[in-house]
C-alpha cells in the first residue's frame, strides 16, 4: 500500500490493531479512528508538498489552505473519499479541474499532482 510505495511519505505500517476489531480494508482505513492522526499528517504534508511545487506566480494567487480545500474538500465525507483515492493512487477529475482553475498554468497542476500522488 502507501507505506510500501512511498515509505518516506506514508510511514505508518500497513496494519494497526483496530480497537473495533474491524478488518483493515482500504475503505475502512479511511475512516478508522486508529488512522485519524496519520491522515491528518498526510493531509498536512500533502498541503505543504503541493504548495512547495508552485511557482511564485501561483503562490501569489492561492494560499496553502485553499489548496488543501481544493484537494480535500470542505467536509469529512469529501476528505474520506479523497483519502480512498489517495490510497489507490488516484485523483478525481474534479480536483484536477479545480487546480487548473486556480493555477496559472497546467504545468503547476501537473507538478502538484505528480508531487502529491
Ligand atoms: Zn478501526
Amino acid at each position: 500500500m502507501l507505506h510500501k510505495r512511498k515509505p518516506n511519505v506514508y510511514d505508518f505500517p500497513n496494519y494497526i490493531f483496530c480497537l473495533n476489531n474491524e478488518v483493515e480494508t482500504l475503505n475502512y482505513i479511511t475512516i478508522c479512528a486508529a488512522f485519524e492522526a496519520e491522515w491528518k499528517d498526510i493531509e498536512a504534508l500533502t498541503e505543504e508538498t503541493a504548495w512547495n511545487t508552485l511557482i511564485l506566480e501561483a503562490k501569489s494567487r492561492i494560499s496553502p489552505f485553499s489548496i488543501s480545500r481544493i484537494i480535500f474538500g470542505r467536509d469529512r465525507n469529501s476528505r474520506v473519499s479523497v483519502r480512498l483515492n489517495i490510497v489507490k493512487g488516484l485523483i478525481s477529475q474534479e480536483v484536477v479541474d479545480k487546480l487548473n482553475e486556480f493555477f496559472p498554468s497546467y504545468r503547476d497542476t501537473k507538478a502538484t499532482i505528480t508531487a502529491i500522488f
